[in-house]
């Protein structure tokens, strides 16, 4: 049976103490230099991978911790309760969960092990397309194949850490659309080891936030058959499956950027006087504050609750989604409440507030909109008509 623990278990603490431990070492002025310059953080994200946390999912006999998405979350919701950005380096923890559960042992034993110590990076997870967006069965990248190989044509937009990682997982048309007897049959996931690949051109895209995203074009890419994850066709449902596992990981960089908007808004408007007696001590002040972080204590309920559910292998697709937009409207009250708080401050770059609020932003829209998590509640959880 799952059950929430309400206090964090010895084990749980000190991996905690570990992750702010380093995030100790890279400050407000590391994140903020980077995003200056729209840089990856190599620096820290090479520190956690060989401290081996961003392997905390990742089964003991290939390499890695072997701990549960209790202890996932905790990681990422850690690193942006410091005020650093974990949207850097957190797609590893779900990306991997496909090779796990559906690659074959001999692709499992040739990548986890160098994922696990980082000699491989696998941080990119091709899916999106500009005439397709959330509509993901209709993508048309195709993959066709051709002896012992696959040749990829088409695009992806909006792709993330492809220049900074090894490894991507794709997701592309094997079967045309109009040959399938079911609208989700016909598309496959591949493994592909993106080094040199000749064929594909990575274009970077300046966005709001510093998440190293790019347009990705497929120009006769040849990759190997052996690149193919599970059996051919069926790569819709080995995303979906691994749907459940970002949602509550996402809902984690959520919780963490909600806290620290909160602590630093309650620090700030206790100590900043105007109109002779601290701003925190106004009701307009105060209880925005406090409000977010009513909100904030909920999604983390709900957090922890989709969470040992995942780990008891129990169904949670309902509670991981829900945990996932409450997490993200959370952060993003917290993130108004705490501009709001700062005033003019709230908007100098020096302050790191209007920073964490552009990066929290993005769990509103991606890696799926919060309208889409209300069409899966209305239609999954409570039996009403698919609304899309
Ligand atoms: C910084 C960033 C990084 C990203 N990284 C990745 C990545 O690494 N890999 C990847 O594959 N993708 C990535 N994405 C893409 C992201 O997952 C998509 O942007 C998202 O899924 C929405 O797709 P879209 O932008 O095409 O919006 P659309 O699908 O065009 O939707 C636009 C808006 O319309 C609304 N909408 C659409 N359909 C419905 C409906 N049926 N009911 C109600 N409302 C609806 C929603 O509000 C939605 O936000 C990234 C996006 C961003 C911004």
């Amino acid at each position: 049976m799952a059950s929430i623990s309400l206090t964090l278990t010895d084990e749980q603490r000190a991996l905690k103490a570990g992750v702010v431990e380093i995030c100790r070492r890279y400050p407000g002025e590391y994140w903020r230099e980077l995003d200056a310059k729209r840089e990856y953080p190599e620096k820290f994200v090479t520190e956690l991978t060989q401290a081996g946390y961003l392997a905390a999912l990742i089964p003991q006999e290939y390499g890695g911790a072997g701990l549960g998405i209790v202890e996932g979350g905790l990681i990422l919701e850690t690193i942006n309760a410091s005020g650093g950005n974990a949207g850097a380096c957190h797609a590893q923890m779900y990306i991997m969960g496909t090779l796990l559960r559906h690659g074959s042992e001999a692709q499992k034993r040739t990548y986890l092990p160098k994922i696990a110590t980082g000699e491989l990076r696998l941080q990119a997870f091709g899916v999106t397309e500009p005439n397709s967006g959330s509509d993901t069965t209709k993508l048309q990248t195709t993959a066709v194949r051709r002896g012992d190989r696959y040749v990829v044509n088409g695009q992806k937009i909006f792709i993330s850490r492809v220049l900074q990682s090894d490894l991507m997982l794709l997701l592309a048309r094997t079967t045309p659309a109009d040959q399938v007897k079911r609208k989700t049959d016909g598309l496959s996931v591949f493994l592909i080891d993106i080094r040199n690949l000749k064929g594909l051109e990575v274009r970077p895209l300046r966005m709001m936030m510093n998440h190293s995203t790019n347009a990705l074009f497929f120009d006769n890419m040849e990759i190997p058959a052996a690149s193919l994850i599970g059996e051919e066709s069926k790569g819709f449902a080995y995303i979906l499956d691994g749907m459940n596992a970002e949602r509550i990981l996402v809902a984690s960089d959520s919780l963490g950027d909600a806290r620290w908007f909160i602590e630093k808004a309650v620090a700030y408007s206790n100590q900043r006087v105007i109109f002779g007696r601290p701003i925190g001590a106004n009701q307009g002040v105060q209880f925005a504050i406090a409000k977010a972080h009513v909100a904030i204590e909920a999604a983390q309920l709900m957090r922890d609750k989709a969470a040992a559910l995942f780990d008891a292998g129990q169904p949670c697709g309902g509670e991981a989604n829900m945990a996932k937009y409450l997490g993200a409207e959370a952060a993003w009250e917290a993130g108004n409440a705490c501009i709001d708080c700062h005033g003019g401050y709230g908007y100098a770059e020096e302050y790191d507030v209007e920073r964490k609020f552009r990066e929290c932003r993005l769990y509103k829209t991606a890696p799926i909109n919060n309208n889409l998590i209300l069409a899966y509640v209305g239609e999954h959880v409570l039996g009403m008509p698919r609304s899309y």
